[in-house]
């Protein structure tokens, strides 16, 4: 049970998108070869223009694991606490104010985590544009921890979209810049804001050796039709 929610031990071929057990060289659904593929060249196997694969159900069927996993981390996470405070000695006792106090702290771990999941997975609006500028700037933050007052260093990088409705958009990524590095200034991006995507299609994916999985976010050889770690269709071109 665990092994399928959280896919330990499991992947997805890279051709059906079917899940298939590790230890197999060959997928035993559509008989294609893991780690070889059948045109020879990466770049350019992503095409040019978009993608109709948006509501494959491999979309939606990757957000229900994600949801199932996320409940069970909660149910974990509280069972965690409930032992922190209860069986370590000198915190709680196991009495009717004991568990109002644990009940009180369940609450607010469970709204904090509720608000995050929610503003994570809400559906946003799509939108068509280009990208008109990128840039990064470095920040510092004085950090206080038991050895003193250090300093982090951090880049901010930033993606500016002008949206086909003449607005701007934002794209800040904090010192991993995935965004930022795979769009080019003044690619045609379409933005997809269904249900946990928040996903920057390009229009021209010829230049690309690698394309982002719109479910879990790990670049994919733009080979893949299907992500290999999350069974995701991979958006390419028709
Ligand atoms: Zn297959
Ligand atoms: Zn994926």
């Amino acid at each position: 049970m665990a092994k399928k929610i959280f896919g330990y031990g499991d992947f997805y071929c890279w051709k059906c998108g079917k899940n298939i057990e590790k230890n197999h060289d060959k997928c035993p659904f559509c008989g294609a070869f893991y780690d070889k593929f059948e045109t020879a060249e990466a770049k350019g196997a992503g095409g040019v223009g978009w993608s109709n694969q948006v509501h494959h159900p491999s979309f939606k069927a990757w957000h229900n694991r994600n949801k199932k996993v996320f409940q069970i981390c909660m149910i974990i996470f509280s069972l965690i606490i409930g032992v922190i405070l209860f069986i370590i000695p000198g915190e709680l006792d196991f009495d009717a104010e004991g568990l109002k106090i644990y009940g009180g702290v369940l609450a607010i771990v469970w709204t904090i985590d509720l608000v995050w999941y929610y503003f994570n997975n809400k559906s946003r609006k799509d939108w068509e544009g280009i990208v008109d500028s990128k840039e990064f700037e470095e920040y510092t933050r004085k950090v206080k921890d038991d050895k003193g007052t250090h300093v982090e260093y951090h880049t901010r990088f930033i993606v500016n979209f002008r949206k086909d409705d003449g607005s701007i958009e934002k794209l800040t990524e904090i010192d991993s810049p995935s965004w930022y590095n795979y769009l080019n200034e003044g690619s045609r991006v379409r933005y997809h804001g269904q249900k946990g995507m928040n996903y920057y299609e390009k229009y021209d994916k010829s230049h690309d050796e690698i394309i982002p999985c719109a479910g879990c976010g790990s670049g994919r050889d733009a080979r893949e039709n299907f992500c290999g770690r999350c069974g995701c269709i991979i958006l390419k071109a028709e």
